[in-house]
């Protein structure tokens, strides 16, 4: 398959491998933000591959990981309601909230909706004038143009019963907080490609230059994240560091300007607390004042509700790249997919439930080389 199978050959994914084992000569951190590359990561065994002189480790990129717990809990109440017809992607309705999950209201009765686009949900609240059709917004950059194209032809459309439960975060903000943190230890970062493919470039490079940083703009198959991990251990070998991109087939460095467009013509920054990580200020988008008749929470008044996060679960620290995922002692014993105590347990790009379906616990391999 075009596009596929050239980033999947063994022989390329031996020299990239050969090749970094001949640059790196000292320790360096590396992290990807990206839940995809996480994934692609673990079920290759890419970082194992590499010598022990490279660690990879992995970085909120996984948008279901980093949603709030209040933020489920205030969209399980939503889609309670008996006038509302709740959607999302289907990746949100098994992160469990504080006393249950989507899949439950679902069960118990409620109308809640998968579906794949949000555009899908204005036609269904045509069909339906009497109940609002509410929309979980999720997601980082990547999503956000189409979650902004319906609000924006909702307001055209004059939908009145129609609102979105806003829940995005930015890349480029999480990368700040964790390079400031005091106990950070990543040197360089593998920055996501669809995300870049959206935005550009150019927001990296006043991080990389601050910090001190390479950035390389990776992919998502093994060669690309093994090429990617390349040029970062060449430039921090190298004392460079900067915004490189190892990722032209989808990335220019203006990104898209169109889907750039709507998405600043709806949303602006605002400050968004991150699951396991905190407040980061100006880390995701809010509807702008425009568009505020929108505003999921502020219709159904559920702003108040707050949750508190299982004791036992260190996805803040994995989600930092202090741990990894089989180091949590609840990893595969309290916490497993079917009974997740933590977002990265639940969702499919997380962290620790890459590692629990590629049984790092009992070894693994680099499906591509063996
Ligand atoms: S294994 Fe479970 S409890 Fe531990 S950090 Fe991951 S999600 Fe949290």
């Amino acid at each position: 398959m075009k596009f596929l199978d050239e980033y999947r050959d063994p022989a390329a994914v031996a020299r990239l491998r050969h090749a970094i084992g001949q640059v790196a000569k000292r320790p360096w951190v590396l992290m990807e933000v990206c839940g995809g590359q996480t994934h692609s990561i673990v079920r290759h065994g890419i970082d194992e591959l590499l010598p022990p002189e490279v660690t990879l480790v992995h970085g909120p990129g996984c948008p279901v990981c980093v949603t709030p717990l209040e933020l489920i809990d205030r969209a399980i109440a939503i889609a309670s309601r008996s006038d509302v017809i709740f959607c999302s992607f289907g990746d949100m309705l098994r992160v469990p909230g504080s006393r249950r999950d989507l899949a439950g209201v679902k069960a118990a009765g409620g109308d809640v909706r998968i579906v794949y686009s949000p555009l899908d949900c204005l036609s269904l609240a045509e069909r339906n004038p009497d109940r609002t059709v509410v929309f979980f917004a999720v997601g980082f950059e990547t999503t956000a143009p189409a979650n902004a194209t319906a609000v924006w032809q909702a307001k055209r459309r004059r939908l009145t019963n129609f609102a979105v439960l806003v829940s995005h975060v930015l890349v480029p903000p999480a990368m700040e907080a964790i390079l400031a943190s005091p106990i950070n230890r990543v040197q360089g970062f593998l920055a996501a490609g669809h995300v870049c493919s959206i935005m550009g470039t150019a927001e990296y490079e006043p991080l990389a230059q601050k910090h001190r940083v390479p950035i390389v703009v990776t992919g998502f198959e093994p060669v690309d994240l093994l090429e990617g991990t390349l040029r970062c251990v060449t430039m921090l070998e190298e004392g460079r560091h900067g915004v490189e991109n190892a990722y032209p087939r989808a990335v220019q460095p203006q990104g898209n300007p169109h889907a750039r467009q709507v998405v600043e013509e709806v949303f602006e920054l605002t400050d968004r607390k991150w699951r396991g990580i905190g407040m980061i200020s100006r880390s995701g988008y809010r509807l702008r004042p425009a568009y505020a008749e929108f505003d999921a929470e502020a219709r159904f008044s559920v702003n108040e509700i707050t949750a508190e996060e299982s004791r036992l679960c260190l996805s803040g620290l994995v989600l930092q790249g202090m741990k990894k995922p089989h180091e949590c002692p609840a990893f595969g014993k309290e916490c497993t997919p079917q009974t997740p105590l933590g977002a990265t347990m639940v969702s499919a790009e997380g962290a620790c439930a890459a590692y629990y379906h590629y049984g790092r616990l009992r070894g693994s391999g680099c499906e591509v080389c063996g």
